[in-house]
């Protein structure tokens, strides 16, 4: 489904993404792990257009390819934005606006979809991840895995080819991890392909079918969960997951 061949992006003279080679099959789970800073968010940001990359090509499924070491035309980053959508740390949730009215926005905005069907399958999206009775509540009245389970759902609304989560329980009270996962494990065994930045080393090694270790720009070590994440060819993989386990 996506092919990335040497993703480059610097902030200044700052090289956060030195040269990013990734590649997801319909259907996988692609975990993203690595050290504070070592440029996990980046490569999501870039995928999904929120971060223009200084380089590197971005193929979708055989049929958009964008290379960024060319000028890229407006319909071609517009087309590849809307092959993804993101689940942020921190919800990003408009506040002034209930779980439902943030569900369709983008469905109706900007993806300019009849309202009563949004309403009707953001409703149907809700009830799915257990919120059926707060489509009218506000972000404020919600707690943080509520917020974030109203995240997950705008960007299924989306109807995106990839979900991007971008850290999606770091920002959780630890006894409100669990619910957000069980969900984000649902929609990947219901066949949905995810690229997933997380900490969450035992969520990875469970729904993971790659896992990749970033560090300073470069990816150092990818495989199978179970050889990454337990038994890692790379010391510098190894001093990682042995922190974190
Ligand atoms: P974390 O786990 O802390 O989120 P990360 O691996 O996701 O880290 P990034 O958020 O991708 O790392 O950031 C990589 C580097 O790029 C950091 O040093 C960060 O300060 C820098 N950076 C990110 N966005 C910008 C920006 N818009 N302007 C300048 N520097 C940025």
């Amino acid at each position: 489904l996506l092919t990335v061949r040497g993703l480059r992006k610097a902030f200044g003279r700052h090289e956060v993404l030195k040269s990013i080679d990734m590649d997801v099959r319909r259907g996988e789970v692609v975990t993203l792990i690595g050290p504070s800073g070592s440029g996990k968010t980046t490569v999501l940001r870039c995928l999904n257009g929120l971060e223009v990359p200084d380089g590197g090509i971005v193929e979708f499924a055989n049929d958009l390819t964008v290379d960024f070491s060319l000028p890229v035309p407006k319909k071609q980053l517009s087309s590849m934005r809307d092959r993804s959508a993101m689940v942020f740390q921190h919800y990003n949730l408009f506040p002034h606006k209930t779980a439902l009215e943030n569900v369709i926005e983008g469905p109706v905005q900007v993806q300019k979809r009849p309202k009563a069907e949004a309403i009707e399958e953001a409703r149907e999206l809700l009830a799915r991840v257990g919120l059926a009775d707060k489509e009218g509540s506000y972000p404020f009245e919600l707690s943080g895995g509520q917020q974030q389970r109203v995240g997950i759902v705008r960007a299924l609304a989306l109807r995106p080819q990839l979900l991007l989560f971008d850290e999606p329980t770091s920002a959780l009270d630890p006894e409100l991890v669990g619910d957000v996962l069980t969900v984000i494990k649902e929609l990947a065994d219901e066949g949905w392909t995810m690229v997933v930045v997380t900490h969450e080393l035992a969520f990875a090694r469970e729904v993971a079918d790659e896992v990749i270790f970033m560090a300073d720009g470069v990816v150092v070590e990818r495989g199978h969960p179970d050889t990454v994440l337990r038994d890692p060819r790379e010391e510098r993989t190894r001093q990682f997951v042995d922190r974190l386990l």
